[in-house]
């Protein structure tokens, strides 16, 4: 750990993170894919599940990363991963439907009954993760409005109800987590920048019943979605200035949040609404998921740099800009370092 006052609080400069998930490797499930049919059944594949938390955290570790996570490798997508747990669903028969507003189509399973949870969701990959590391660690679930946004429903035939549904679910499980020892819980909202008016509405409320009697820390991550075709098909949609977060940041600046990431490298968010989320840490964006082309130290000491200009330095962790799931492992490998790298080079010029 870098410290940047021997004499004062115990507060690191520009901690880095990830922002949740990384590539599965081969031995494990398809590559490239953001829903990869894993390659082991039963027992083995419970195994390979735990080879793969523990080679990621080693080389998040290796690569200088301050707050480490199991890299979502025992899930096969961030969202079902959780819904997979769940009862009163119907995987079985699966429906197609348009999510994100329609960016793309996904096969998704159906609401058909109250809603509980099956049992724990990330028990065993939240026991090996602690027993392996000293570092802070951060588990990742899905946020109530993305789920709502990525199932069928034909139980509850209110979308609120529905997230307030889920929402107590994931306090279930983000209270047994606490419980094992995680020190970050962090809810994945991409649906926030879809749904900009509902988030005022209830999506911060939502949240907020997530996170109902956490000690821990809690953050929320609201990117531009993974680097895939629909995504970036959606992003060059968008216009030269991407302002939506100018319509959530300053609901999120006011909740009880602790931690807000957000995407900022390659991205058109203007970098001056990162002053939108003052008082709040900022996981600022400074490694690009939707390009092969790692980033250079400098590059993000440049970024930080950036964002330094909006909010207090102490505010800011070094983060990438979404999960990593559908890369190259040795290309999200070397993108690790540079985040390590880029991180220690700012505290140096800047600390
Ligand atoms: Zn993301």
């Amino acid at each position: 750990m870098y410290r940047f006052s021997t004499t004062g609080p115990d507060i690191a400069m520009f901690e880095t993170a990830i922002a949740g998930s990384l590539p599965k490797p081969s031995w494990l499930a398809e590559q490239n894919k953001l829903w990869p049919q894993w390659k082991l059944a039963g027992e083995e594949l419970a195994e390979a599940k735990n080879d793969a938390t523990l080679l990621w955290i080693k080389s998040q570790e290796d690569a200088g990363i301050d707050t480490v996570g199991d890299g979502e490798q025992s899930r096969q997508h961030f969202v079902h991963g959780f819904l997979e747990s769940v009862e009163g669903i119907d995987f079985d028969h699966k429906v197609k439907m348009g999510i994100r507003n329609n960016r793309y189509d996904a096969m998704v399973p159906t609401v058909v009954a109250p809603l509980r949870l099956r049992g724990r969701v990330h028990e065993p990959e939240a026991k090996l993760a602690r027993a392996h590391t000293k570092h802070k660690l951060k588990f990742t679930m899905p946020g109530p409005m993305t789920i709502v946004d990525t199932i069928a429903d034909r139980h509850y035939g209110d979308k609120v109800k529905m997230a307030m549904a889920f929402a107590e679910l994931l306090n279930q499980e983000a209270r047994a987590l606490e419980a094992q020892g995680v020190d970050i819980i962090q809810f994945d909202e991409p649906a926030f920048n879809v749904y900009m008016d509902d988030v005022t509405k209830w999506g911060i409320d939502a949240l907020h019943r997530a996170i109902e009697g956490l000690r821990c820390k809690t953050a929320v991550h609201i990117c531009y979605g993974y680097g895939i075709k629909a995504n970036i098909d959606w992003k060059n949609s968008l216009g030269n200035e991407w302002r939506q977060y100018e319509e959530i940041l300053p609901a999120l600046a006011s909740s009880r949040i602790d931690q807000v990431s957000v995407e900022c490298i390659h991205s058109r968010v203007p970098m001056n609404l990162l002053k939108l989320l003052d008082g709040k840490d900022v996981m600022i964006g400074v490694i690009d998921v939707a390009s092969d082309k790692v980033e250079t130290p400098e590059e993000i000491a440049g970024v930080i740099a950036e964002a330094m200009k909006y909010l207090p330095k102490e505010s800011l962790r070094p983060c990438t800009n979404c999960g990593m799931a559908p890369m190259h492992r040795d290309i999200a490998m070397a993108k690790l370092s540079a985040l390590g790298a880029g991180a220690a080079l700012a505290r140096k010029r800047f600390g």
